[in-house]
């Protein structure tokens, strides 16, 4: 789940009443102080310089970061829990799954964008 925009008016959201992201790749807290420094840099410029343009932006500023990161815990969670069901597509799912996972290992390119995401620098 992700409200957009992350304010209205004078409440903005941080964290985890912004975003609720599946629970694989452990991003929630990663996410919830991304969201926390892009908050404090603007009412920090805000409240020295009377400069509210930070504030007027910070929904577009953290979405595009959070929707990144949704879409890798989103993946790894699909790839490490929703594979292999009884259902008919559930064997189509565990050989994609297993595909998936492989490429992290035979593609150099593939594992770096994988550490890049692991370590939140992507
Ligand atoms: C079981 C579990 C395991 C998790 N494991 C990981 C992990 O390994 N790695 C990871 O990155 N993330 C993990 N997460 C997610 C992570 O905990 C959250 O994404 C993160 O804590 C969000 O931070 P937050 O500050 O937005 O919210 P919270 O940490 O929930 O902080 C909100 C605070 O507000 C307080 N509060 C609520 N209502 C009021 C009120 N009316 N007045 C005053 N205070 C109030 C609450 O008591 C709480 O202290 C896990 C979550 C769960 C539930």
């Amino acid at each position: 789940m992700v409200f957009d925009p992350m304010s209205h008016g004078k409440l903005y959201l941080l964290g985890d009443a912004a975003h609720i992201v599946p629970p694989m790749s452990a991003k929630g807290i990663h996410l919830a102080l991304h969201d926390a420094e892009v908050f404090a840099r603007a009412v920090i410029r805000h409240a020295t310089e009377g400069d509210s343009r930070l504030l007027d932006t910070y929904s577009e500023t953290c979405l595009p970061h959070i929707w990144n990161y949704q879409a890798f815990a989103t993946w790894i969670t699909d790839t490490m829990h929703n594979a292999g069901s009884a259902l008919p597509e559930g064997d189509f799912k565990k050989r994609i799954a297993r595909a998936e996972l492989q490429r992290q290992f035979a593609s150099e390119s593939a594992n770096k964008l994988f550490s890049e995401l692991t370590a939140g620098t992507n």
